[in-house]
């Protein structure tokens, strides 16, 4: 039996308004003329008025399973990524125990099947246990069923130099690429918990040097261009960082980078109620870092906005600032804090937000190389994986954390305003997520 939808009079991701028609989960036509190519008995949707953006892919979140279920699950997260918009994610590998083998990387996308709401591919450990000192089964986790391209020790930095030559020499074999944590611990105190700077001086605060971000950044783009493999730069947050970044590309250097939502919109002003919520690593940073970041998302430099959605459990999060985990909340709200920030001040259109938020960060974990379904990041093109998100900018609506389908409560933007909602979630032309009376979530097929 066919299954065929026709979404009508969206904004096609920049590319004027018109249908897409989706028939047995591919994009089978778009544009003006898709209507007369509808087969008997394709559901109409009424989507004026909404945004048709390509299904978004996140590079960076943690999903807590195995080990902190508590925290969130692979179902959880990946029922908050729906909910965000997202049809593809990377799970890093600071679990328990950690993701670095094959036989465990295997059983994390095995849970992302069994949720089967959104593609969870597994990024494997750089070293074992996250230990820093050997290298994980990096050939075994690529060559397996899980296929794993981007390794990270994330949580913490591969800071042996010696180590990460060693892994950038022998992921160039799989065209893998390592996701950095830029962070020297040696120029940070342990206690650290925000951003060093005249905010954690008056707060009485341990902070974090910004050059212990760009340091690392730097040497790395020095070890990519020695050895011809790829770092990506995980969550920048510094102007300095971004500098290097820049200079690395010009050089021809193999990296790229990722910025968050939270670093592009919040500020460590946030930091003066001790509110344990904004408690994040890397911190957030003052304002001229924000400026920053945001122009170089704009320019090019940083190619993918990626959340580092971060859960944790009540009874980690709610203690004096200095003890509390670090982490918020970031798939849920990641779509309409890009389009407040990026969008509605013009740095960004909605063809540079399906390049940030799709095809980028597809690219740069290889997404697009794979063969059906899964494939991701192909735009909104005909004979694509019909992965679609519709998004409404005109809705305004507060934050309430008690509403998220993650897990946990850790979320910065409760009790915000934001501008823009995702209506609806499709990966290959099934439904994730709806909140359109035209597109009832969970029909039969959707199921299936
Ligand atoms: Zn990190």
């Amino acid at each position: 039996m066919t299954t065929a939808r026709l979404i009508q009079g969206a904004d096609l991701a920049g590319a004027g308004v018109g249908d897409l028609l989706l028939v047995d989960g591919v994009l089978a036509a778009a544009g003006a003329g898709a209507a007369e190519q509808a087969p008997a008995g394709t559901q109409r949707v009424d989507a004026s008025g909404l945004v048709a953006l390509p299904g978004l892919v996140d590079l960076h979140v943690h999903l807590r399973e195995p080990g902190r279920e508590d925290a969130e699950t692979v179902e959880t997260g990946s029922r908050a990524a729906a909910a965000g918009g997202f049809t593809a994610v990377l799970a890093m590998a600071n679990t328990n125990p950690v993701t670095d083998t094959a036989e465990k990387a295997e059983h994390v996308a095995d849970l992302g099947r069994r949720a089967g709401l959104v593609d969870v591919h597994p990024v494997g450990a750089v070293s074992k246990r996250l230990a820093g000192e050997e290298l994980a089964e990096l050939g075994l986790m690529a060559r397996s069923v899980a296929r794993v391209r981007v390794f990270s020790d994330d949580g913490k930095c591969v800071h042996d130099a010696r180590l990460m030559r060693r892994a950038l020499e022998y992921l160039r074999g799989v065209d893998g690429v390592i996701s950095q944590h830029s962070q020297d611990p040696r120029l940070a105190d342990g206690t650290a918990c925000c951003h060093e700077g005249e905010v954690s001086g008056r707060l009485g605060l341990p902070g974090w040097p910004q050059v212990a971000e760009e340091t690392v950044i730097a040497r790395d783009a020095m070890l990519a261009k020695h050895t011809g493999g790829r770092v990506h730069v995980a969550h920048v947050t510094t102007a300095g960082g971004v500098d290097v970044v820049r200079w690395a590309k010009s050089q021809g250097i193999r990296m790229t980078a990722e910025v968050t939502p939270h670093h592009l919109a919040l500020t460590t002003d946030l930091l003066t109620g001790f509110d344990p919520v904004f408690k994040v690593n890397p911190p957030l940073r003052p304002d001229e870092h924000v400026q920053a970041l945001r122009e170089a998302l704009a320019d090019g430099t940083i190619d993918a906005v990626a959340t580092d959605h971060a859960p944790h459990a009540t009874h980690d999060k709610e203690h004096a600032f200095v003890d509390a985990a670090f982490g918020m909340l970031g798939l849920e709200t990641a779509l309409p804090v890009v389009h407040e920030v990026m969008v509605r001040s013009g740095l960004l259109d909605w063809a540079d937000v399906a390049r940030v938020m799709s095809s980028a960060p597809a690219r740069i974990a290889r997404l697009d190389e794979l063969e059906g379904e899964r494939r991701q990041g192909q735009g909104l093109v005909v004979g694509a994986p019909a992965h679609l998100t519709l998004f409404d900018p005109s809705a305004v609506w507060t934050v309430d954390r008690d509403a998220s389908l993650s897990r946990s409560r850790n979320n910065p933007w409760h009790g915000r305003q934001l501008h823009g909602v995702v209506q609806a979630t499709l990966r290959a032309g099934r439904l994730t997520h709806s909140l359109l009376p035209d597109l009832p979530a969970h029909t039969q097929e959707d199921r299936a």
